[in-house]
């Protein structure tokens, strides 16, 4: 099949999250099933042309609400793992300095970028016109969040009669339901889009324009990240209002797991560790506590040592962890934190790290590398977020030894197996789960932890359990395989019942 892939982001040319990873990741995968990807991207002020070894694939022209855009058209293969050849997959960049040419994705300054609506629809309505221009027919185009969502309205708005588009099968990825591109109603007018589509069937979410509310309405599926979730978002707990929409397409509406790009998570050939290791020979593990306690100014010593990369938000229950931080730093433990976010949160986390210097440390920037030297010095990785569309670090922990403390919710209870007696006593448990969202249940599962911690054959059971599990892409991207096939079949089937 042929795959046109939409995202706003993709490693490793600009991330900000998980969205990357997977753009990143699947598209690989699915040409090793043999299928012919394209991924579409905006071309960010950060992707270096020279560096990156961009190739000119000419211009395109789009018209929106009278205002014309000229787009220079860059490409690139899409690359496989730092040092190995390229991917077969080819990623188009769009280019529009006016729109795209800034350091930041969606914000500067941790503020949300004032003109977002407009660079986004121009640049949905231009990933349209990719295939025009480069005489290249789709059978499916995939597009995830609500950065490119407006692709199926612009699609059913303008294009459904075009012979290129007709037959096309369409699938929307929901990979956060908590960043739904909500804009006010007002600026509807600026989509160029006829006004029967900002109707409560359509655009509208209580007078105002929801953009991942158009993908769940005109794509032909729609998936989200990982089983647990796709149940959660159609309760009113989880479905950030927009449960009844997903209600009624649940018949269209399935969960796939993410999967990890093991050639970029691996602790058997991470080029950022001081010393590689895998499961039959841990000794560079501790090599890399070592280092890693160095690194962030901890004391060298044999304590718990627990990770957390995340964005610094509510919805990763960092709040969880400052409200327990006190009583954390009773513990014989010590804690590193990578995160950017928030600016309340981080300046908590900071002036806690100034009272707690031999036990916390705390990093505010995005930094991949030391990411990847958290995941393989840390023994323990927290994640209690509020909700979990999939959660990466999790598995990415899992793969590197890192037992993982999670709350219950969505992909966190579907890849980590809870360290109940029963689990212990099979060999089957992983990481330790708890299900309430509050500091009380934090610190119990903690405590609980570092209890096993001192319970050297449980550990090491547990660790060996967590690395030998695999949440590869390959089983995945067959997933998606079967949704692509079903996005086509419905397509046709909508075709046929339109010509009768
Ligand atoms: P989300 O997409 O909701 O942020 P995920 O767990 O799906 O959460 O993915 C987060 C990704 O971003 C992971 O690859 C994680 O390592 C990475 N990440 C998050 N914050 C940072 C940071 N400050 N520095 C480096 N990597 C980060």
């Amino acid at each position: 099949m042929r795959i046109l892939y939409a995202a706003s982001e993709v490693a490793p040319f600009a991330k900000t999250g998980g969205l990357a990873d997977v753009a990143g990741a699947l598209p690989a995968a699915l040409a090793r099933l043999g299928h012919e990807v394209k991924v579409i991207t905006p071309h960010y002020g950060a992707v270096n042309k020279k560096r990156e070894g961009l190739q000119s694939r000419g211009d395109l022209a789009v018209k929106l609400a009278g205002k014309d855009y000229s787009f220079a058209l860059w490409a690139c293969r899409l690359p496989a793992a730092a040092d190995l050849s390229d991917s077969p997959v080819e990623v188009l960049f769009l280019s529009h300095e006016g729109l795209f040419g800034r350091p930041g994705l969606y914000q500067g300054k941790g503020i949300d970028y004032p003109d977002n609506l407009e660079r986004f629809s121009v640049f949905s309505r231009a990933a349209l016109e990719v295939p025009k221009k480069l005489n290249w027919r789709p059978d499916v185009i995939h597009g995830n969040d609500w950065q490119t969502a407006l692709i199926f309205v612009y699609r059913h708005a303008h294009l459904s009669a075009d012979p290129l588009y007709r037959k096309i099968g369409t699938l929307f990825t929901i990979h956060n339901l908590g960043y739904p591109g909500l804009f006010p109603g007002a600026e509807f007018v600026k989509l160029a889009l006829p006004p029967d589509y900002f109707t409560p069937d359509a655009l509208e979410f209580y007078g105002k324009l929801n953009l991942l509310k158009a993908g769940l309405v005109f794509a032909g599926l729609l998936n989200t990240v990982s089983p647990t979730y796709c149940r959660e978002i159609q309760t009113p707990e989880f479905g950030q209002g927009l449960e009844g929409v997903l209600r009624i397409r649940r018949q269209d509406l399935f969960g796939i797991l993410n999967g990890v790009d093991y050639q970029q998570w691996n602790p058997a050939h991470d080029p950022y560790l001081s010393q590689p290791y895998d499961v039959r020979s841990l000794k560079g593990k501790r090599v890399c506590k070592e280092a890693l306690q160095k690194e962030c100014h901890l004391p060298v010593k044999e304590v718990p040592l627990i990770g957390m990369i995340t964005r610094l938000t509510t919805q990763k229950g960092v709040d969880l962890v400052i409200e327990a931080l006190d009583e954390l730093m009773r513990l014989d433990l010590q804690l590193v934190v990578l995160g950017a976010g928030e600016p309340g949160i981080q300046q908590e986390l900071k002036s806690a790290m100034r009272r707690y210097p031999e036990k916390l440390s705390v990093r505010i920037h995005f930094d991949e590398p030391l990411a990847h030297r958290i995941e393989a010095g840390a023994d323990l990785f927290l994640m209690p977020s509020r909700y979990e569309p999939c959660g990466l670090n999790q598995m990415y922990s899992l793969r590197y030894g890192t037992i993982p403390i999670v709350r219950k919710t969505g992909g966190l209870a579907d890849t980590v197996i809870d360290a109940t007696p029963s689990n212990l006593a099979e060999g089957t448990a992983n990481g330790f789960m708890f299900e309430l969202a509050s500091s009380h249940e934090l610190l119990t599962t903690v405590r609980l932890a570092m209890k096993l911690f001192r319970e050297k054959n449980f550990w090491y059971r547990m660790m060996r359990a967590g690395m030998a599990a695999d949440f590869s892409w390959d089983r995945s991207a067959k997933e998606y395989e079967k949704l692509y096939r079903l996005a086509v079949e419905k397509a046709a089937k909508q075709d046929k019942a339109q010509r009768t």
